[in-house]
């Protein structure tokens, strides 16, 4: 159907829905049914069977399995066919593939739920009532109202346009905006791109508002029609998945060539090559962390979620790590680190200050209510007002002093507007007076409206505006910006005709007064910026308002201190950008802002090494977002294009929320690492106990199925423990984590060979004990060897991962701040005492039971760890 050739009347009447209060609710329940939901089918969730077979993708899993079928090869062929082995390698490679999957399906339903909290909205009309609903539960026929910011949520034939402008470059690559008209009617054979009475999904009112009737959703859109896959966004892996990818590679190779080496050392040796080749299979089992990518992704998916609980709405994983290393947060001033919460205080004509009651302040409140978009709604209990903070503000005062917005509305008819945008920061409507004649209204910021005033008005009299009067009024203006308030003037012009454009209508006012408003700090944003300057992260403000009014502000909560400076975009657009990058760092407020120089802004910062974090709301904000390294869109007052462009949604427009969520950031980062930490310095001890061994002429101390045990068991549990530790308390003290010294910075690899040469040692310790002095005779000492070695290696692994927790000593920070580590430990220790004392599962693990003696022994040797490391803390701490 096509519906550019349709009046709009004719659509309705097609469409079978009402101009005037749109579809009724019942209608629409049956409709979604009928038509569907308002969504663009996505590229296919994988299958769970390539989900699974994906798992075996992995490089060490993948030199696991080939060892497990040589081994099985090498026994049939020396006629004693080992299936126990190589049945339980595989096991454990399904289980843990399982495992694999469950995870990945667990973060994909939790990603998919943060991407529905950002999902898109649309404001729509159903019995008679305007409200706002998820775009997807659109259907044919809803009359939708478009405001600049807005995505199109469906194909729609437009009832209104004012000044209506849409960026359809998704849709047909034309990449300047559209005029839009409702009004008209086109020809049946009409290309796509030429229909301005049609909107279309996917594209971006970039100016101007309207309302259009739905024609088409979904998959029955013109976007739906040629792609498919549009606007699906895939979840990269976060730079440290990456990393830790190519480490496991390398861990890989450097496996395979240890083999290698023991296996030609063994066969030196003179020892039967099937039980080198075993040997070498342990290994190469021992070497690699086989739970760690899964460790990771639990970590990443468990902080965003926790995230999402603090208001922060993480789009795209890396930024987790990213916010970590944030060094400049760059915040709006209105709604974030204020209230949004304006009221009028002060109304100035140029004769002074004037009470609310006054002729004059009477006279500017109304020029001021009706250049103004704003709705009064008035209840037996309050008065409120709906729209804009700073208009809700005029016309609430003037409502004070019986002016009442609905009624001037009406009577003085707005013939066309110019609506407002940061860029001019001005605001115009043309309006036929009660007296017939026609007036041009302005208002905005003094400094810019000024300019286009000749004349102003006092006491009914209208006389040219000389320098000394321009001047008067400047210092009403910086007066008022000194309180922190933000200030309006208003001007107006009589016009025999409605002028034509810009230029024309916004040219020889006649200035009539000044509007000051107070917009309180938000309470917790005082906290959250010394936050932000104990941990090394500079806070600076990014406003349109005036600098006065800008520095007032930042001074109140602790942004501009000491030496910090001040600059308005003005000064910005005349500095180069090398000289924006070299003193970008003395300025801690930029004022009069468009969000053009937001991104030159964004880029001066990180010439200089800096992580910067910016936030944005509109439409034209969407560049600085993408630049910024973590862009963060307001959730509240954000336009869809803006939500779209960032990496994180801030649910409440809070400048805390930033904070917190850089330290949730933080305290995920340290707990990755503590994992890794842990996790590797096993593997090591794993790697030395066996390479000693064969060094020294022993036999294998730890067996494949056992070490596989150890590093997908006892290992992973603790390690998803410690992944939930609490972020330490002084966190927000330290520095941000530079991005470039990376994961193993401050000694971390030292760390780690050093505890995996104690582990190892201990470990071996454990087998000679078993092997050699037979602690209470056996009639299997290797065996029994075998068995005092897992049983050391499993024990002090879980004795060591109370060592990770924090760097102060486990006595200090409590052994049980953390309960579910303490349980992780429960948990482990029943586990490898049931391994070893039942028979089916000692059968299968080949390990023997221990006796009182042994088992003595056992815990002595595991607990070493604890003592080392805790010495070694103090130690440390006391320098
Ligand atoms: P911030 O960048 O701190 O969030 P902001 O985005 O609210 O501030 P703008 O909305 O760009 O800043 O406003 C800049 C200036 O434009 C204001 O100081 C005010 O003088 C003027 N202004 C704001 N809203 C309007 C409006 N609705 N009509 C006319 N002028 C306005």
């Amino acid at each position: 159907m096509n519906y550019h050739n349709l009046s709009s009347q004719d659509t309705a009447k097609v469409l079978h829905t009402s101009i005037d209060s749109g579809l009724t609710n019942k209608e629409a329940g049956k409709r979604i049914h009928e038509y569907g939901e308002n969504v663009l089918e996505s590229k296919k969730n994988k299958s769970i069977v390539y989900k699974f077979f994906a798992q075996f993708k992995d490089f060490m899993i993948a030199i696991l399995i080939i060892a497990a079928i040589v081994s099985f090869v090498i026994s049939l062929l020396e006629g004693h066919a080992d299936f126990v082995d190589p049945i339980i390698i595989f096991t454990i490679i399904i289980l843990n593939a399982v495992l694999g999957v469950l995870q990945e399906t667990k973060a994909e339903k939790s990603l998919e739920a943060l991407k529905n909290m950002s999902a898109p909205t649309a404001t729509v009309l159903r019995d008679g009532n305007q409200s706002v609903i998820a775009s997807k539960d659109l259907v044919p026929g809803d009359i939708i109202h478009l405001e600049t910011g807005h995505f199109v949520p469906a194909d729609a034939r437009l009832l209104t346009s004012i000044n209506l402008r849409v960026d359809e470059s998704a849709l047909t690559g034309e990449s300047h905006a559209i005029d839009k008209n409702a009004e008209k009617t086109y020809a049946e054979e009409t290309p796509l791109a030429d229909r301005k009475n049609i909107v279309y999904a996917t594209s971006i009112v970039t100016y101007g508002r309207g309302s259009a009737i739905v024609t088409g959703t979904g998959m029955h859109t013109e976007v739906g029609h040629i792609a498919k896959l549009i606007m699906v966004d895939d979840t990269p892996d976060t730079p440290l998945q990456k990393r830790l990818a190519s480490t496991g590679k390398v861990l890989g190779i450097v496996a395979l060539l240890i083999c290698l080496a023991i296996f030609l050392l063994g066969t030196i040796q003179g020892r039967p090559p099937f039980d080198m080749f075993m040997t070498s299979v342990s290994l190469a089992v021992a070497a690699i962390p086989e739970g760690l990518p899964a460790i990771v992704t639990i970590m990443l998916s468990l902080g965003v979620s926790r995230m999402a609980k603090k208001n922060a709405v993480i789009r795209k994983l890396p930024a987790v790590e990213t916010l970590g290393s944030a060094t400049v947060i760059c915040s709006d001033k209105t709604g974030t680190l204020t209230q949004n919460k304006m009221t009028v205080t002060d109304v100035y004509s140029v004769s002074g200050r004037e009470a609310f009651e006054s002729k004059e302040a009477h006279h500017i409140l109304t020029l001021g209510s009706l250049c103004n978009d704003s709705t009064l709604k008035v209840t037996k209990k309050e008065i409120t007002a709906t729209g804009e903070p700073t208009e809700n503000a005029i016309i609430l005062a003037a409502c004070k002093v019986g002016i009442n917005k609905a009624k001037l509305d009406l009577n003085n008819k707005r013939l066309s507007e110019i609506p407002f945008d940061s860029s001019r920061k001005l605001m115009t409507t043309v309006n036929k007076m009660e007296s017939d004649n026609i007036y041009c209204i302005t208002k905005g910021a003094p400094d810019v409206l000024l300019s286009k005033c000749t004349h102003y008005y006092d006491k009914g009299k209208i006389s040219p505006l000389t320098n000394n009067k321009r001047a008067i009024i400047n210092k009403y203006n910086s007066d008022m910006a000194k309180r922190a308030l933000r200030v309006l003037a208003v001007a107006y012009k009589e016009t025999s005709t409605v002028p034509k454009g810009t230029a024309l209508t916004e040219s020889a006012l006649v200035f009539t007064g000044l509007i000051g408003m107070i917009d309180p700090p938000r309470e917790e944003a005082k906290e959250a910026v010394s936050i932000c300057k104990h941990a090394g992260i500079k806070p600076v403000m990014i406003t349109g308002d005036h600098i006065t009014t800008a520095c007032a502000i930042a001074k109140e909560l602790g942004i501009m201190e000491g030496h910090d400076k001040a600059i308005t975009g003005a000064e910005i657009s005349a500095m180069s950008d090398e000289s924006l990058g070299n003193n970008i760092d003395d300025y801690s407020v930029f004022a009069r802002v468009t969000p053009e120089h937001k991104v030159r802004i964004v880029k001066a910062f990180q010439k200089n090494d800096n992580v910067v974090a910016m936030t944005g709301d509109g439409v034209n904000d969407a560049p600085a977002l993408k630049t910024a390294d973590i862009g963060c869109a307001m959730g509240l007052s954000g336009t869809d294009v803006a939500k779209n462009a960032a990496d994180m949604i801030l649910t409440d427009d809070n400048f805390a929320t930033i904070v917190s969520a850089v330290q949730e950031g933080r305290g995920i980062y340290q707990n990755i690492r503590k994992a890794i930490h842990f996790l590797l310095s096993s593997n090591i001890g794993e790697i030395l106990t066996i390479f000693a061994a064969i060094l020294l002429g022993l036999p294998s101390p730890l067996l494949a199925v056992q070490l596989l045990w150890v590093n997908l068991v006892t290992d992973s549990l603790p390690a998803i423990s410690l992944g939930v530790e609490p972020a330490s308390k002084d966190i927000m003290n330290n520095k941000p984590i530079s991005p470039k010294t990376g994961m193993f910075a401050n000694g971390l690899v030292f760390k780690i060979l050093f505890e995996g040469l104690l582990i190892g040692s201990l470990a071996l310790t454990a087998f000679i004990l078993g092997y050699r002095y037979d602690l209470g005779g056996s009639p299997d000492s290797l065996t029994l060897g075998r068995t005092m070695a897992f049983a050391v290696l499993s024990l002090s692994q879980l004795f060591h991962s109370f060592n990770m927790r924090s760097d102060k000593s486990i006595l200090k920070i409590g052994i049980f701040s953390n309960m579910k580590h303490v349980l992780s430990f429960i948990v482990c220790s029943i586990l490898l005492s049931a391994v070893i004392m039942l028979e089916p599962l000692a059968n299968i693990f080949k390990v023997v039971p221990l006796n009182p003696k042994q088992w003595i022994a056992v815990i002595i040797l595991s607990f070493v760890p604890i003592l080392v490391v805790e010495a070694q803390k103090r130690v440390n701490n006391n320098h």
